[in-house]
């Protein structure tokens, strides 16, 4: 049986670096900073590159490349890098491929950080960045200038849950001769894989539903071999690198991805029902209910539909504080993708600062309530919401 004909579930467990002398079962902790050489001139051609091994961990570590290669088997990649956060992931990524007058043609609902990039930073290296609304890729076209290198989305959004169809992004990036970046993080590569559709690199925070425990920070890139080689040379220049130990634990938790997945999706697709009945909540967003706008996008380029239901429960501002004030079981926090469900307010929180136009235009209202969904039993989850929906 060849590796690459292996399921998904079969190379996320057994992908594993090779055994120390100690035939040890599970990978262990290279808690390393750097690597002992033979002699001078084993030291020269490493450093020349001559040689594939480790050197120092800002470059490569064991841990690190095992999360890699199981990364870039799950997603179809050809190579990876592996960073501290997903923040420096989509840094690093765009840094390395964009000169001074480059332009971005970006998605407008993205993860705040990244809007903060393309927004507050990128200008002061004269890169400018389009916005399209996500409801309306056929705009992209029209905002392609001479100058854009990048197409730019993620899929589904937060917190709008809204999804884009990547086939139509793949089209249009051939057909202008763009890279298409993708940030795969809602989904995971459980859920969907940019790269069967066009995508040049895929993006991910680790800190979501790769951890899935709400424990670590970690952040990936994979794709093209010869974009990964100047995220490489950038990264191993820039020092953004992933530390042994975040690795250890993200490539143990990717071996359990497809099964906590799995119940994730079941039970989000069960309190998106439960909601779409309630009389206290005006509408519900799922990317596998059939009231979702983009629902056939969703069904022919997702497995399931994700673990984030976004929902307005009636009585705007009010009616949000005392749904929160309300909620006893589920946390109120800004992570998602943790074991624990998690409900956010976006209006008041992670996108206060937003204009009131802005967040209509991203799909926030006042109302509005994002929940990652965990893996509790969906029966306790649905009585704490039920309870605190009562309430309003
Ligand atoms: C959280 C998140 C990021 C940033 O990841 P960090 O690990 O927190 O730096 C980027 N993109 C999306 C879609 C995210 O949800």
């Amino acid at each position: 049986m060849s590796l690459e004909s292996q399921k998904f579930e079969t190379q996320a467990v057994r992908t594993q670096t090779d055994k120390t002398q100690f035939l040890e079962h599970s990978t262990p902790m290279y808690l390393t900073s750097g690597f002992v050489f033979e002699d001078s001139e084993e030291m020269r051609a490493s450093f020349a590159e001559e040689k594939d091994r480790n050197l120092y961990s800002r470059f490569s570590n064991p841990n690190t490349t095992e999360f890699v290669d199981k990364i870039c088997k799950l997603e179809g990649a050809e190579d990876g890098y592996a960073f501290a956060t997903g923040m420096a992931a989509v840094f690093s990524t765009f840094a390395a491929i964009l000169n001074s007058g480059d332009h971005i043609v970006s998605a407008r609902s993205i993860f705040g950080s990244t809007h903060s990039l393309f927004t507050k930073y990128f200008p002061k290296w004269n890169i400018e960045t389009s916005y399209f609304p996500v409801n309306e890729v056929d705009k992209i076209e029209s905002l392609i200038q001479p100058n854009t290198k990048i197409i730019y989305a993620e899929s589904p959004t937060n917190p709008g849950v809204d999804v884009l169809d990547l086939e139509l992004l793949g089209e249009i990036a051939k057909k202008h001769k763009l890279l298409l970046i993708i940030d795969n993080c809602f989904a995971t590569p459980y859920l969907q894989n940019p790269i069967n559709y066009g995508a040049d690199l895929v993006i991910h925070s680790a800190t979501k539903l790769i951890d899935g425990q709400g424990r670590v920070l970690g952040g990936v890139t994979v794709g093209k071999k010869e974009l990964i080689r100047e995220i490489y040379l950038f990264s191993r220049n820039t020092g953004p690198a992933l530390s042994p130990f975040n690795a250890w634990v993200l490539s143990k938790s990717l071996e359990t991805l497809a099964v906590r997945a799995d119940r994730h999706c079941a039970n989000a697709l069960k309190l998106a029902e439960f909601l779409e009945s309630h009389a206290k909540v005006n509408w519900v967003k799922y990317p596998f209910l059939k009231s979702h706008p983009q629902y056939d996008v969703a069904k022919k380029q997702m497995k399931l539909g994700g673990n984030i239901v976004a929902f307005e429960v009636q009585n705007g501002v009010e009616g949000g504080k005392t749904f929160f004030d309300n909620i006893k079981m589920c946390s109120l926090s800004a992570n998602l993708g943790d074991t624990r469900t998690i409900v956010t307010h976006p209006a008041s929180t992670t996108h206060s600062k937003l204009a009131v136009e802005d967040k209509l235009a991203v799909g926030i209202t006042n109302g509005m309530v994002r929940c990652s969904v965990g893996l509790e039993h969906i029966d306790d989850v649905i009585a704490d919401i039920a309870e605190a929906l009562e309430a309003i």
